[in-house]
């Protein structure tokens, strides 16, 4: 050993952990000193050498109330004293039950009929396979609604979308970077451009660009309509798309097609979800119920995986019929409605309300609008764009010919390593720098995430030629 690793055993023994880790290069993942988180407390996380980060993603978009939270630690551990884990298959559990007679309780509401509120809750275990329940959800109700309809069984998604790695995921998703090597094995969508009006895809100006996008959507929905299944979108923002956002109202206008060409509406707050756009979901900033919702990341406040897809009780109605109909939803997890999952999930919604975490985190909100206001100035920021406490600002290399800088040359990686360097932990989407906080950040911590990311930026961006 040398004397570096005696300093540090953990690492040197880690570098050549088995560990295939997502979305890495390995080669280069191998080469590099890793960094091996072993504590949080807060919006901190600690390495192995003792060394403290603010964790700038909350660690991929999970976290909401801060890591080793005492409320949520005594929810486990009295969860624990009971069981782990049982199954939903042939049997109910307690924290399943309660957790979903609250999920019902917040999700978004106010839809004309009844039968179109959001009343049933599917448990899964990630986004993925939350949006890949709402798939299957969604074709099986036209299937079951009877031979007319019978040929409803496509989606339409949009361009940029992105619904997690599993296949059918995968099939709506529209990121080419990560989705098009997979093409031979997706099933078809019907795709639509999303009016991200920085960049618009029909080459216009706001408002000109959402009007074109809206009607692109309906021309789609026009000539479909009669085998279209259902609409996959994620509400206000498209997160991994590099925090693309759409214009107020725009959602809205997505459900009043959806409900004039008779085609289900199926909102992913994967990301948004659980106060992370500055309201519980996204889809209650334009007061839009959608036919089912999936639900995942910051669920269990960012402690354990979980995922839920809610859906309506006309749709969990069509599913209903005497056993030898065959009308049952043929899915299922092995750890669908995990106890333990759910008293987090539990914990994290009780705390929503002890700490009043969406009325707390608006001042937040407001001070990171007002805080980056300056910034559109600065040569090489091209865009800013912020819901809630999701932020992402996008570098380009011509700020008047908003010409990108090449991926090759990994402006956002190399700023998010300069942020590393001065205790703040990001991770960038190309060249879109991504800030998403714990909800329960402080302010302090806040004001010192945005010095340290725009000192990043101003170093990298000012280092190339
Ligand atoms: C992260 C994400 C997913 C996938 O969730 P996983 O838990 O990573 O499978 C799906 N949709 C959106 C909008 C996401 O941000």
């Amino acid at each position: 050993m040398t004397k570096k690793e005696k300093r540090n055993p953990i690492n040197a023994k880690r570098n050549r952990s088995p560990i295939w880790h997502p979305f890495t290069q390995m080669r280069e993942w191998e080469n590099e000193t890793q960094t091996i988180i072993v504590e949080g407390k807060g919006t901190t996380l600690i390495d192995s050498e003792g060394k403290h980060y603010l964790d700038g993603t909350s660690s991929i978009w999970v976290n909401i109330h801060g890591h080793r939270h005492p409320a949520l630690n005594a929810a486990l551990k009295r969860q624990l004293n009971k069981i782990a884990h049982s199954t939903l298959l042939g049997l109910s559990n307690l924290p399943a039950i309660e957790l979903a007679e609250k999920l019902i309780t917040i999700a978004p509401s106010g839809a004309s009929d009844p039968q179109k509120e959001l009343t049933k809750v599917f448990y899964s275990d990630d986004g993925s396979t939350a949006v890949e329940i709402a798939l299957k959800i969604a074709f099986g109700f036209w299937q079951n609604k009877g031979a007319e309809q019978k040929q409803k069984h496509k989606f339409i998604s949009f361009h940029n979308a992105y619904h997690g790695d599993t296949i059918g995921s995968v099939s709506l998703g529209g990121i080419d970077l990560f989705h098009e090597a997979y093409r031979p094995l997706l099933f078809e969508t019907i795709k639509v451009p999303a009016p991200t009006c920085y960049r618009c895809p029909l080459s216009l100006d706001y408002p000109a660009c959402e009007m074109a996008c809206v009607d692109e959507v309906e021309k789609a929905m026009k000539r479909h309509h009669r085998t279209i299944a259902g609409l996959v979108i994620e509400p206000l923002i498209q997160a991994a798309a590099g925090m693309l956002t759409a214009p107020p109202g725009y959602l809205k206008k997505i459900r009043v097609l959806c409900d004039r060409y008779d085609i289900l509406m199926i909102a992913d707050e994967v990301a948004t979800g659980f106060g992370r756009t500055g309201k519980m979901f996204a889809c209650e900033h334009e007061e839009v119920v959608p036919d089912i919702m999936a639900i995942s990341k910051g669920i269990t406040g960012g402690y354990l995986p979980l995922a839920a897809t809610l859906t309506t009780q006309e749709i969990y109605d069509a599913y209903l019929g005497d056993y030898e109909e065959f009308k049952a939803f043929f899915h299922g997890h092995s750890y669908t409605g995990n106890p333990l999952g759910c008293a987090a999930a539990l914990a994290n919604l009780a705390i929503f309300k002890r700490e009043q975490t969406l009325k707390k985190m608006q001042p937040k909100i407001a001070y990171v609008k007002r805080a980056l206001m300056p910034w559109k100035r600065w040569a090489h920021v091209g865009d800013i764009r912020q819901v809630g406490l999701m932020v992402g600002v996008e570098v380009v290399a011509d700020k008047k010919q908003k010409t990108p800088y090449p991926l090759t040359l990994r402006v956002g990686h190399q700023v998010c390593k300069a942020a590393k360097a001065q205790g703040l932990l990001l991770r960038p989407l190309g060249n879109v720098i991504v800030l998403m906080p714990p909800l329960s950040v402080s302010m302090r911590d806040l004001e010192k995430m945005l010095t340290i990311v725009g000192q990043a930026i101003k170093k990298v961006t000012s280092s190339i030629r």
